[in-house]
């Protein structure tokens, strides 16, 4: 079919009138508002397996994922039994508890490239916290980040490039002080030149290049690998850190993440989302070395009345053992390449101009005819208006993507056979509609 009716949106569209008395744009964070997509909001009820309800009573196949952290879908048994377990004993207590011990051991003993983590409770904190980090291990102030990389919405990071290959940063946010931005050099992503005029330019003034881990924030720019072993390389030579932020791709592309992808050894690593199985946990770890800088140890501040919540740690405990299983993400990712090469046969039989890029259980759909996409300038802002066809189409077929088109998908492994088929049918129709 070639036509939808839309869902009815009528309670959700209530709750957003109410909702906008209440918060700025209705919503808690921006994304959520549905600017770049067609419509209301929809306000969920529940979730259970890979399966969402709204307030009106729609039901969803879900691919969002809460972000990326339900990668064992909604209301997993073993998460939910942990969670539950903890509440009787106590929400929080300011002081350590075992669990924290427990989830450390998990992450440490599966994870080749830390040798000490800190849990905070959220990615931005991560990130932040690994920034200061960096700055009180180097005693630099400079960092570099790339354009498309998205890292939290602290000072530093909310910065976009300016003009000119290498330049001070730009305030990409109302707030964020000029003199903070000038502390950031924002460059291109896949481009060694960029990198080697970085560094000629601002030589022992470097702290830290931050990278996420596969750029998922912006659409999936999958790097080349030597180009991530050339920053590698360059970051060293010069004594600059490298942090890897790993907020969407730890332990969804397995407990090593992206740097065993590219076989190289960041200094700092950022992790968030999965971590805590759908509860509020991100988390940053280094070698010991590195990590010794931290309070109470070191000279870098940094601490938190949440952080290592038992009950987040709790969740954190009973995900991770099931990720930690013989098999676990093989399986995903089989199902994940099933499904992309499903779709990108009928695409190509149709002769649509989309491209779906995948990594492990992450795929993103770009509407363009380029075979690859490595840098944020080169997604067509244009092609949006496509995407905003295909997730009204979805949404009214029980499919439920990002609200944006520069958001991944992901496949959790609540998803099911006849999810996954079901999902295909309402794609393919909706690229029908995209392009009637
Ligand atoms: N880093 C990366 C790579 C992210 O994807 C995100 C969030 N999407 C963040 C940091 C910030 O995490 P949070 O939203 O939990 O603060």
């Amino acid at each position: 079919s070639t036509t939808t009716k839309d869902i009815s949106r009528e309670k959700s569209a209530e709750l957003f009138e109410k909702a906008k008395q209440y918060f700025p744009g209705g919503v808690n964070s921006p994304v959520r508002a549905f600017k770049s997509v067609y419509g209301t909001p929809l306000f969920i009820e529940r979730g259970d397996k890979a399966h969402l309800w709204d307030a009106d009573g729609n039901e969803f196949i879900d691919f969002c994922c809460s972000w990326g952290p339900l990668i064992l879908g909604h209301n997993n048994d073993n998460i939910r039994e942990a969670v539950t377990a903890q509440l009787s004993k106590g929400l929080s207590f300011g002081a350590p508890t075992q669990l924290e011990n427990k989830l450390a051991e998990l992450i440490l003993s599966n994870n080749k490239h830390i040798e000490k983590i800190r849990f905070v409770s959220s990615g931005t904190e991560a990130v932040m916290s690994a920034i200061r980090l960096a700055r009180g291990y180097t005693k630099r102030d400079k960092i570099v980040k790339f354009e498309g990389c998205y890292h939290g919405h602290s000072d530093s990071l909310l910065v976009k490039a300016g003009s000119g290959l290498v330049t001070f940063g730009e305030t990409s946010s109302a707030g964020v002080p000029q003199a903070f931005a000038a502390e950031t050099i924002v460059i291109a992503l896949n481009d060694r030149e960029a990198l080697q005029e970085v560094f000629s330019t601002y030589k022992d003034e470097i702290a830290a290049v931050i990278i996420e881990g596969i750029p998922a924030n912006n659409g999936l720019l999958i790097q080349d690998k030597d180009y991530v072993q050339y920053l590698r390389q360059i970051t060293k030579d010069n004594g600059a850190l490298l942090i890897f932020d790993e907020v969407i791709t730890g332990f969804r592309l397995g407990f090593n993440g992206a740097a065993t992808y590219y076989d190289i050894q960041p200094d700092i690593l950022t992790y968030g989302k999965i971590i805590g199985g759908g509860m509020p946990v991100g988390a940053y770890g280094a070698s010991n070395e590195i990590m010794a800088h931290i309070s109470p140890d070191g000279g870098v501040y940094q601490a938190g009345t949440l952080s290592g919540n038992p009950v987040a740690m709790a969740a954190g405990i009973a995900a991770l053992s099931i990720l930690a299983q013989p098999g676990f993400y093989e399986r995903l990712e089989e199902v994940t390449t099933a499904f992309v090469n499903e779709l990108r046969q009928y695409i190509q039989e149709k002769g649509y101009g989309v491209k779906i890029f995948t990594v492990g259980s992450i795929f993103w759909f770009a509407f363009t005819d380029q075979e690859h996409i490595k840098r944020a300038d080169e997604i067509d802002p244009a092609s949006m208006e496509k995407y905003k066809v295909m997730h009204r189409a979805l949404l009214n077929k029980g499919i439920y993507f990002g609200p944006s088109g520069y958001e991944v998908g992901f496949i959790s492994h609540a998803h099911t056979a006849e999810d996954i088929n079901t999902a295909i049918k309402a794609i393919k129709e909706s690229l029908d509609i995209v392009y009637q």
